[in-house]
C-alpha cells in the first residue's frame, strides 16, 4: 500500500495552523464501517437527492430495487459517518426472537453477533434498516417478530427504514406479513417509491438467500404469483457478471469486515483504478 503524499500517512494535514483529517484517513474510516455490499454501490446525484439521504432521521418504508438502495445507503454512511446505521433483516430479527442467535442457542456454528433479544439487536443503531423478505420460509414467530422490532423504535422515537425490493416486494403472502405489521407500517411510515436509478437495477433478486431444504420447491413463486404488487418487467433477470457483489443473509450482520486491501472511492462504483493520494 502506497503511503499518501498529502499526508505522508500520518492521515492529518496542517493548514492555515489548523488540523484538518486528511481524505486517506477519511476514507480508510469510511471503509472499515460500510459492508462491502454496500461499498462497491454506485452512486449517482439522484441517489443522492432522494428523501432518506437528504432527511434520513425518519421512519420510512421504502421500495425500490435494491442496488438503487445500496446507492442510498451508501450515501447516508457517508454523509452521516458519525452516525451508526445497521442493516438487518426480517431474518435476522425472527432468529434472535426464536433465540437461535441468542446466548442460549449453545450454538457453535454461529458466527457474528450474537443478540439475547430483540431489543439487543435493534436499539443500538442510529439508524436501523430492516430489509423485508429475506425470510423464505414460513414461520409462525414471524410477524410478532417483526413487529416487535418495529414497535421498539417506534416507542423510543428513534428512526427506522423499512425496506421492500421491487423485485420481490413485501405483501400479504410474505413471511413476516400480518394486518398488524400492515398497521404499524401504514400508521408510523412515510411511504416512498423511488423509481429504478441504475440500470442493472434488476440484479437485485440475484443476491437471493438459499432456500431451506424442509420448503417446498414452488414456494417463492407461488410468493411472486400471489403478489399485490406484481412487477411485470422483472422477468428475465440479466446473467451474473464476475465483479458483482452478492448478498448473503450473513452479509448483513458482518457490517465490519476487513476490506482494508480494496481500493474505493466516495462516489461511482467504489471501484477505482489504484491511484496515489
Ligand atoms: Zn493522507
Amino acid at each position: 500500500m502506497s503511503t499518501c503524499e498529502s499526508c505522508n500517512g500520518t492521515g492529518i494535514i496542517n493548514k492555515d495552523d489548523k488540523m484538518y483529517e486528511c481524505q486517506c484517513s477519511f476514507l480508510f474510516r469510511i471503509k472499515s464501517f460500510i459492508p462491502k455490499f454496500i461499498l462497491r454501490s454506485e452512486v449517482t446525484i439522484e441517489h443522492i437527492h432522494q428523501m432518506p439521504v437528504k432527511n434520513p432521521f425518519k421512519n420510512y418504508y421504502i421500495s425500490c430495487y435494491f442496488p438503487d438502495f445500496k446507492s442510498i445507503l451508501k450515501c447516508c454512511m457517508i454523509r452521516y459517518s458519525n452516525k451508526s446505521i445497521k442493516v438487518t433483516s426480517d431474518k435476522e430479527i425472527v432468529d434472535v426472537f426464536v433465540g437461535s442467535r441468542s446466548k442460549n442457542s449453545k450454538s457453535d456454528v454461529i458466527s457474528g453477533p450474537i443478540y439475547n433479544c430483540i431489543e439487543d439487536l435493534v436499539s443500538p443503531p442510529d439508524i436501523l434498516v430492516i430489509k423485508l423478505n429475506e425470510l423464505v420460509y414460513k414461520n409462525k414467530a414471524a410477524s410478532s417478530a417483526l413487529e416487535e422490532a418495529i414497535i421498539c423504535r417506534i416507542e423510543k422515537d428513534r428512526p427506522v427504514w423499512i425496506f421492500s425490493d421491487k423485485a420481490r416486494p413485501f405483501c400479504s403472502t410474505s413471511s413476516a406479513y400480518s394486518d398488524s405489521v400492515y398497521e404499524q407500517i401504514a400508521n408510523n411510515f412515510i411511504d416512498i417509491k423511488i423509481p429504478q436509478i441504475l440500470k442493472r437495477a434488476v440484479d437485485s433478486d440475484a443476491f437471493s438467500v438459499s432456500i431451506p431444504k424442509n420448503t417446498e420447491p414452488d414456494q417463492k413463486s407461488t410468493t411472486e404469483r400471489e403478489s399485490r404488487r406484481p412487477d411485470e418487467s422483472y422477468k428475465n433477470p440479466p446473467t451474473r457478471k464476475p465483479d458483482q457483489v452478492f448478498m448473503s443473509p450473513d452479509d448483513f450482520s458482518d457490517i465490519k469486515k476487513d476490506d482494508s486491501n480494496d481500493d474505493m472511492s466516495v462516489f461511482g462504483s467504489g471501484r477505482s483504478k489504484k491511484k496515489k493520494w
